[in-house]
């Protein structure tokens, strides 16, 4: 019989699929429970389901509800990795046994400022692969009618005028109040910090979630809210009259992470799943598809125009041991509760 060199390769490519694509180097499933946008999540899951040949499923879920899934989930985990959200809740789920130990090697990529914190014993279960910083959405045209200037610092958001004009994401789901908390502590101390909550309580129109914030802006729901900047661009960019503004007192910010689930079913994908959103490529695709602008990590990745200039910062740094221990976390959200939401 004879083959020509064509016949022959058509041959041994369907007998070892491996030869002719490498996209076919794993199967099976994996379902994420995913922090960043709903768009980010569909878009990344999908890919990675095309460039892996995995079936990639995901539920969005903000940081503290995630981290209330995964105690529930404890014994019957429901889920393989936990994609975005603040990494406080992440750090916490790893003190709680709840996350699986992987150090990607694509987490020698980090920006410098935080190798150190990757090189701790929380970088054993959790890495970095965004960044977020955190300020005042105003609504400019809202601002306007009711006569008040933007605020530039946080004791401005006390203004009187601004009763029922400003909202604040839930910190019994968000960990976009969780960081704000932790940022004003940093700053003032708790007493002082807790004192400005309770007086801010009085301006704010509704505790929401955190996508709820930057929406109900834009259509001018609310005057001026605090949030990541990220998501006030976006809608600038949309063409909404909003714009954000840094405190002046010093900005905060939150890390976006990434961690692998205490006794996923998938585990292997779950590592792959984490080597790829630690990539330089897929840290680039929310602000190059989707205008999201999200600070990328990897120190390869391109950073967009649009997003904040970090080295420009006066950054408020975080405690770590304080801010992601689990004991810390619960007191100061239950505190919360306890002396802002329940005490009217
Ligand atoms: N990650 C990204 C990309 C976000 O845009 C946000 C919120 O704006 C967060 C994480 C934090 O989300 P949450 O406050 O709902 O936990």
């Amino acid at each position: 019989m004879h083959l020509n060199f064509k016949t022959l390769l058509a041959t041994f490519c369907l007998a070892t699929p491996l030869f002719y694509s490498t996209n076919a180097q794993a199967e099976g499933k994996l379902m994420v429970y995913c922090g960043v946008q709903n768009k980010v999540c569909e878009d990344l899951t999908k890919r990675f389901s095309a460039k892996y040949n995995v079936e990639t499923k995901f539920v969005h879920s903000s940081s503290g509800s995630t981290l209330g899934k995964l105690k529930a989930e404890k014994d019957n985990p429901q889920a393989d990795i936990w994609y975005g959200g603040t990494i406080e809740p992440h750090f916490q789920a790893g003190e709680l046994g709840l996350l699986e130990a992987y150090r990607s090697p694509l987490q020698a990529e980090i920006l410098p400022q935080f190798k150190s914190l990757m090189e701790s014993k929380r970088g054993d279960f959790t890495s970095i692969a965004y960044m977020l910083v955190l300020g005042f959405g105003v609504n400019t045209e809202k601002l306007k009618a009711l006569g008040v200037e933007a605020p530039k610092k946080w004791e401005d958001l006390l203004d009187p005028r601004l009763k029922d004009y400003v909202q604040l994401p839930d910190p019994r789901s968000a960990g976009t109040t969780y960081t704000m908390m932790a940022t004003l502590i940093q700053l003032w101390g708790e007493e002082k910090a807790f004192d400005y909550l309770k007086k801010l309580d009085s301006n704010i129109s509704q505790y929401v979630k955190s996508n709820l914030v930057t929406s109900n802006l834009s259509r001018g729901e609310s005057a001026t809210s605090v949030g990541f900047v990220h998501g006030y661009i976006s809608e600038k960019e949309k063409g909404a009259a909003v714009e954000y503004v840094l405190p002046e007192d010093g900005v905060g910010y939150a890390l976006g992470a990434v961690s692998i689930i205490k006794g996923a079913r998938n585990l292997d994908n779950a590592k792959l799943f984490m080597d790829y959103v630690l990539s330089k490529e897929v840290q680039e695709i929310p602000w190059r598809d989707h205008g999201l602008y999200q600070n990328p990590t990897n120190v390869n990745a391109e950073v967009s125009s649009l997003s904040p200039k970090l080295a420009e910062l006066k950054l408020v740094e975080t405690d770590y041991d304080r801010f992601g221990s689990s004991e810390e976390g619960k007191r100061l959200v239950d505190k919360w509760v306890s002396e802002i939401k329940l005490a009217k």
